[in-house]
Parts: structure tokens; C-alpha cells; sequence
């Protein structure tokens, strides 16, 4: 079966490749990949930023139907359509694994980098870690929903996101205009969207951000604090430091910043407004199995829609060097259907 690779010596870019997959063990199924988007991280492991893999079949962004199961697996059977997202699998035993942080296991497994991933016409997943799609939610949006969907959406969660909130989302590409969808129509608050690009700002409005902010404006958090009286929840996508320090300023009293994105270096925070105002700062990182089930379940009520465009897997080196040069607006998807 054909199959994107991380080459070697790793370049930044893959080969396609035949490659023949082992049998699959005790609680695994195959998968036929439909559909698999690439993504940003993608780019982070064909380079070798996270450690070098040569070899590895790329892609978390998957989407398929279950060609075959292991004797042992009752969680799935042949003909469901399920996703192969970042987080893989965790160890299923530790503190993290039993109290719904799974995401945080430091036995995860990764697709696409740890484990081989979705950019090939089949792939090996763990039964009980492969989230099932629901009837009624496009396999291509599906897709996006895997990865900037339920990102997304779990920092709108451990934001504490409720009904008539003020939210920041700070950045308006793939993760900030889901984001944005997610906040509007499921969480049912306010959204101020922050971007230094119009077109990504006007994107926003249209997925139904209220107010639209330059970034490169000098006064973005002043200018927060005079509409709204400053915001619940600011959810920083962009990658830049600069960013999250504009944010922590942007907060009302009691106000949570999640982190998102992942820029090096290190965010600023003024002391005295962290312990006076009572501010928080977190983390966030993709989701669990149960995130990922609910983020499904809002797109198959069509609640968000994420942009989406399929091609071919023989244009997959041409994509990336779009994406390299930031040329990308939505997601590309590889179609598998059409291989
Ligand atoms: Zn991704
Ligand atoms: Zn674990």
C-alpha cells in the first residue's frame, strides 16, 4: 500500500512509498484511510523538530473505514468509520490514564510520530483508542475535527467557557477560526477575534466573531478591557510570545489564558495582576478520546465547519512547500478514496 514517509536523511519532506504493513496483534484493527489532512505538526516531524523518525508513515489528521479487527476487539467492528488522531494512545493504567487526563500519560503514543500514522492507504490502531465518526459528519471535516477541532475545543473547556462569556481568540488560521465556531455556537459566548491579517479577520467574522482586532494595533488589550471589560477566557492559537503577553493584559478579573500554540521562548507575566485580578494560565494539549467524541458530535449537528480542500497524495511535497511559505488558507486534505 502506498504510504507517505518521513525520508531519510529526514529533509523537511516525505516519499511515497510501498510499504507492507505487519499483521495486526491483540486488540488492533486495520483501517482503509479515506481521508488524512496535514497539519502543521506534520511539518514539525518530517523536519525532525520533536527527534528524528525516517521512515515513518506521517499523518493525525485521519479518517477511515475498519477493514478488519483482532479476535479480542468488541469496541469496534469491520465497516465503522473511525479517526486516527495525534493522541494515539495512552498506557491505559497510570494517574492520568484513570482520571481523564489521558492526553498528559507519559506513555502516550503519538500518530504519525511515535507510531506509524493515516497518510496511507491503511493504518494499525489501537480498538480502544480509535474514536469512532458519527453518521452524518463529512469524513473530510471530520478530518480537521480530529486535530483543530478537538484542540480547540478542550481549551474552551479548561478555559471554564460559559454561556455569555467574553472569549479571545487570539490567532484566526486553521485552530483560531474553529475555535471561534466552537466558542460562537457550542459554548454560546461573545468572541473577539485577534489577528495581525485581514483576510484571516474577516474569515473570523464570517464564522461569527463579534468584535475583529488588528494585533498590530498598539492598545489590543486596552482596547478589550474599554468594549467588554476584558475577557473570561483568552485562548492564544498564534505563534508568537508577543501574543500571549497582549493577552494575559486583555483578561477580566478571574480570567483564564490557555495556551495553545506553541512559540519558543518564554510569556511575561505581571505578578501583581496574576495574584490581585486572581488570573490563571494553562496549557492545553489536543484531547481525550470522550473530547474528541463530543467535538464529533457538534460537527454532525453542523454546529462548526472547518475549511477543508482535498488533493492527491502524489502533490503531497507541493503542499508542504505551500504550507512552508504560509500560501494555505483552511486544510489540505489527501483523498485515499481516489488512490
Ligand atoms: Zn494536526
Ligand atoms: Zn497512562
Amino acid at each position: 500500500m502506498k504510504a507517505a514517509v518521513v525520508r531519510d536523511p529526514v529533509d523537511g519532506y516525505v516519499d511515497i512509498k510501498d510499504v507492507t504493513l505487519r499483521p495486526i496483534h491483540h486488540g488492533e484493527a486495520l483501517v482503509d484511510v479515506e481521508y488524512c489532512g496535514l497539519c502543521h505538526t506534520d511539518l514539525h516531524v518530517m523536519a525532525g523538530d520533536y527527534g528524528k523518525f525516517p521512515g515513518r508513515i506521517i499523518g493525525h489528521e485521519g479518517v477511515g473505514i475498519v477493514s478488519q479487527i483482532a479476535d479480542d476487539v468488541t469496541s469496534l467492528k469491520v465497516g465503522d468509520r473511525v479517526s486516527i488522531a495525534w493522541f494515539f494512545s495512552g498506557c491505559g493504567n497510570c494517574e492520568y490514564c484513570n482520571t481523564g487526563r489521558e492526553t498528559l500519560c507519559r506513555n502516550v503514543k503519538n500518530a504519525g510520530f511515535t507510531v506509524d500514522g493515516a497518510m496511507a492507504q491503511q493504518v494499525i490502531v489501537d480498538a480502544n483508542y480509535a474514536v469512532k465518526v458519527p453518521d452524518g459528519l463529512d469524513p473530510v471535516e471530520a478530518t480537521s475535527l480530529t486535530c483543530a477541532g478537538v484542540t480547540t475545543y478542550k481549551a474552551l473547556k479548561v478555559g471554564d467557557t460559559k454561556p455569555g462569556d467574553w472569549v479571545e481568540i487570539v490567532g484566526a488560521g486553521g485552530l483560531g477560526n474553529i475555535a471561534v465556531q466552537y466558542a460562537k455556537n457550542v459554548f454560546g459566548a461573545h468572541v473577539i477575534a485577534v489577528d495581525g491579517n485581514p483576510d484571516k479577520l474577516a474569515a473570523a467574522k464570517e464564522n461569527g466573531a463579534d468584535i475583529l482586532i488588528n494585533r498590530h494595533d498598539p492598545d489590543v488589550a486596552e482596547q478589550i478591557q474599554a468594549k467588554v471589560g476584558g475577557v473570561r477566557n483568552s485562548i492564544v492559537t498564534a505563534v508568537t510570545t508577543a501574543a500571549f503577553n497582549q493577552s494575559v493584559n486583555a483578561l477580566r478579573p478571574d480570567g483564564r489564558l490557555v495556551a495553545v500554540a506553541l512559540p519558543l521562548g518564554d510569556m511575561s507575566l505581571n505578578i501583581g495582576k496574576t495574584v490581585l485580578d486572581g488570573i490563571q494560565v494553562a496549557g492545553s494539549l489536543v484531547g481525550t478520546r470522550q473530547d474528541l467524541k463530543e467535538t464529533f458530535q457538534f460537527g454532525a449537528e453542523g454546529k462548526v465547519h472547518p475549511i477543508v480542500h482535498t488533493r492527491r497524495l502524489s502533490e503531497i511535497n507541493d503542499i508542504i512547500t505551500d504550507m512552508k511559505n504560509n500560501k494555505i488558507v483552511g486544510r489540505m486534505v489527501i483523498d485515499f478514496t481516489k488512490e
